[in-house]
């Protein structure tokens, strides 16, 4: 089967939204937040196509926007927002609408963007950016071996977790929950 490498991110924030998405699928609210992420990122993406590179610390490069990449040996699919390629290599950037540090979750999901933009191009991505939109901050990611082997650990599990139909347990922090739009789904937290 063929993940999207949001189920990274959302499994690392808590595994249960994974589960109801393959497992047992509910009906999810579009809330008024995801819309408002829509629109945000149409607007950042109007903003870099006038902006050089030096946020990134690159001279030169061009900006490529929401491309499909895929690999079938890792078993995973997904949209990047956004990455540069320039003589020195290519670079996932993905933007995140969070004032707070970002979270391993996005850093993940970002590594999990690196290795599939590895095998779209054939070399080697050693660093990323997380682009945080409310501070207009870029926040680098390196792209480590121990990251990588992280990424398919999570993507392992995952895929156990749905051929085992297993209902996981909800996040240590109870904070999660609270504006979780499956919350109605887990009678188990506060
Ligand atoms: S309500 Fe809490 S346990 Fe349930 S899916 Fe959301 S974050 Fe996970």
């Amino acid at each position: 089967m063929m993940l999207k490498v949001s189920d990274v991110k959302q499994f690392l924030y808590c595994p249960r939204v994974v589960y109801f998405t393959y497992v047992m699928p509910v009906h999810r609210k579009v809330t008024r937040k995801m819309e408002y992420g829509k629109e945000e990122h149409l607007e950042i993406e109007r903003l870099e196509r006038r902006r050089g590179f030096r946020s990134y610390d690159l001279s030169e490069g061009e900006r490529r926007y929401r491309t499909k990449l895929c690999s079938e040996r890792l078993g995973v699919e997904g949209v990047l927002d956004m990455h540069i390629v320039c003589g020195s290599g290519c670079f996932p950037v993905e933007f995140k609408n969070t004032s707070r540090h970002p979270g391993l979750n996005h850093k993940y999901q970002l590594v999990c963007y690196a290795m599939l933009l590895e095998e779209q191009y054939g070399k080697p991505v050693r660093h990323g950016f997380l682009y945080l939109i409310p501070g207009k901050r870029v926040h680098v990611v390196e792209i480590t071996p121990n990251a990588r082997t992280f990424v398919r650990k999570t993507l392992d599990q995952i895929k156990m977790m749905i051929a085992r139909e297993s209902f996981p347990p909800a996040p240590r922090r109870p904070a999660r929950c609270f504006e979780c739009e499956y919350r109605n789904y887990c009678a188990d937290v506060v």
